[in-house]
């Protein structure tokens, strides 16, 4: 393929939490990467998934929700949102097709870059309350460069919406090698996937107040060793990690190694335990030191 005819460029995915953001990536992606949760604020850092669509290579940047908390953390990630908006070449905003036109129009006073507007969860509604919903936005029709309704569960709008990026990403030679597929380090991911795992073996507050840090990973052994701490706020939040005689961070454990297996298609052996930082997230130094820019 010619340089000259291909097509490559930095794609934001923005939307309120729980729009649907990383269930799109991970279903594009068909690779689990970004990670999916039940509850808002799951994902807190970046991650890049690269994909290859006829002459385009299209980078997705997974960006955490925009919201506004006064939380430090939230702070940080309204931030990163906002600067992967700026990053960008195109923007991609994301609203639930039960939601109000409320957010997309936030997001059109924060943002005049172009942008496609993807209605999600189409199938959560009927056909004709959904294109109801879907004919509110077309009054924002000089806004947005095209409306495109998507649904995972029925699997529809994929191909629709991966040829509007690649038509409205900047001619430019691929930025990188076809067979990377994730810019980060394998260490972001791992962490993001532990995480997960804490999220889905947790009840609600716990994993909010919680982050992981991976300390080591050592490939000079007979399978991949990876040494993680997972960090809280107090002492009674390391109990119930840890669980009676030891059950729940095994478990943790346990799915976050499925988990990693399951990306890096080998064994690993995966070491976790628990530190007390009070006040780690409102504490800006620690959460610098967990790897985020503030
Ligand atoms: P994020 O916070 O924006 O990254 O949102 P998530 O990707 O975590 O999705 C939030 C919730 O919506 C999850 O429970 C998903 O399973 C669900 N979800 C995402 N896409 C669809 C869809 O197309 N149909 C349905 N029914 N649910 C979806």
């Amino acid at each position: 393929m010619s340089k000259d005819s291909t097509r490559s460029g930095f794609v934001a995915v923005v939307g309120r939490p729980n729009s649907g953001k990383s269930s799109l990536l991970n279903f594009l992606a068909r690779e689990k990467i970004a990670m999916v949760s039940h509850k808002a604020n799951a994902t807190r850092k970046r991650l890049n998934i690269i994909i290859v669509h006829k002459n385009a290579q299209i980078i997705f940047v997974d960006t955490p929700g925009l919201h506004h908390k006064e939380k430090l953390l939230n702070q940080f990630m309204l931030q990163e949102a906002l600067k992967a908006m700026g990053d960008s070449d195109l923007i991609i905003f994301l609203a639930d097709v039960r939601d109000s036109l409320d957010e997309y129009e936030k997001f059109l006073e924060l943002s005049d870059k172009d942008h496609i507007l993807v209605i999600t969860k189409m199938d959560m509604l009927s056909n004709d309350k959904g294109f109801e919903q879907i004919a509110q936005y077309q009054k924002y029709q000089d806004r947005y460069k095209a409306l495109i309704p998507f649904s995972i569960t029925k699997g529809f709008g994929e191909y629709d919406l991966l040829d509007v990026i690649s038509q409205n990403l900047p001619l430019s030679p691929f930025f990188y090698d076809s067979d990377i597929s994730t810019t980060e380090q394998y260490k972001d991911l791992y962490k993001e996937l532990i995480r997960e795992s804490i999220f889905e073996n947790l009840s609600d507050e716990i994993p909010y107040e919680s982050d992981v840090v991976i300390k080591k990973v050592d490939e000079n052994q007979d399978i991949e060793h990876i040494i993680a701490q997972i960090v809280v706020e107090k002492e009674s939040q390391k109990g119930m990690i840890i669980g009676k005689g030891g059950a729940t961070i095994k478990r943790v454990g346990i799915v976050a190694r499925k988990k990693i297996e399951e990306l890096t298609r080998e064994q690993v052996f995966l070491k976790l335990s628990v530190v007390v930082k009070k006040g780690w997230s409102k504490n800006k130094k620690n959460l610098e030191e967990m790897g985020y820019r503030i």
